[in-house]
């Protein structure tokens, strides 16, 4: 028994010593059940989605080339790597992938994906700040966890303004500004044709006015009106297909003439007015 537990414990050091550091598993109270796989499924006739249960990662199909969409946990980049091939693609084909918002659920897995694929990576020109250094930004609402947040770094990413597109082949995806959860945070959107019928998608950034404990948006006006402008413009968008960075935060359209975009704005803008009458009802101290 002692041998047997000794070979297990020198099993594992030798799979944690051979782990690339990219790749090494965040742990967080919700990171396992995120993490948990699921079988890639096609949301439009050029869109799989490739991600975690918990974690969005969605794949952009051009006869040129592919584009992924977040890279879950550090721990999810194989699991979408093996998504991406068993939805039928070469993940060297990847050309570009994009980012939602630079914190370590959904940027984690970015810097062993792009070592992997060779892909250049494209992010808010605010998110790239925290991408490359390896720390959230400074004016985050979440920068206070420090340690406990931090994700593999990465170098030469292209920092995007909203309007910005990336093109590959024929498909062009177009970044959609939505600070708020987290400086430099994009929506992304493209569109999806079939003979002469097209879907408009949009991949959603997050909404949730999430903190640490001493902060509160209530002190940073300029945070608050930046999530309300994100929570409009979204509210706004041509929206056939949606998918959300979390996509147990998506809710369906309640009726047919809102869209889901619209369905997931307004719960959005609920949470922020809670929040803020929390804050409201709880002075600092
Ligand atoms: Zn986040």
């Amino acid at each position: 028994m002692l041998s047997l537990t000794f070979s297990l414990a020198l099993l594992m050091a030798t799979v944690v010593a051979n782990q690339p550091h990219d790749q090494e598993p965040k742990h967080c109270p919700r990171c396992a059940q995120w993490n948990e796989h699921v079988e890639p499924y096609r949301l439009a006739d050029n869109t799989w989605y490739v991600g975690t249960k918990g974690l969005a990662s969605v794949l952009i199909v051009d006869p040129k080339g592919l584009v992924l969409i977040d890279g879950g946990l550090p721990q999810s980049a194989v699991l979408i790597l093996a998504n991406v091939r068993k939805a039928g693609f070469d993940p060297s084909r990847i050309r570009w992938i994009l980012n939602s918002h630079a914190h370590f659920d959904h940027a984690g897995g970015i810097a062993a994906l792009a070592r992997i694929t060779g892909a250049q990576v494209a992010a808010g020109r605010e998110g790239v700040i925290a991408l490359t250094a390896a720390a959230y930004h400074p004016d985050d609402p979440q920068a206070g966890f420090g340690e406990e947040a931090r994700f593999p770094s990465m170098q030469h990413v292209r920092a995007v303004d909203d309007g910005d597109v990336i093109t590959v082949g024929n498909t062009i995806i177009t970044a959609v500004a939505s600070p708020g959860h987290a400086p430099g945070g994009m929506s992304w959107r493209w569109t999806s044709c079939r003979a002469d019928v097209c879907q408009a998608i949009v991949y959603l950034d997050s909404l949730n006015p999430v903190s640490t404990d001493d902060y509160r948006f209530t002190d940073h006006p300029d945070v608050v009106k930046a999530l309300r402008a994100t929570i409009d413009r979204l509210a706004a968008l041509p929206c056939d297909v949606a998918m959300a960075a979390h996509p147990d935060q998506l809710p369906d359209a309640p009726n047919a003439s809102t869209t889901r975009c619209a369905a997931y704005a307004d719960k959005g803008r609920e949470t922020l007015r809670v929040r803020l009458q929390q804050e409201h009802d709880r002075p600092a101290q």
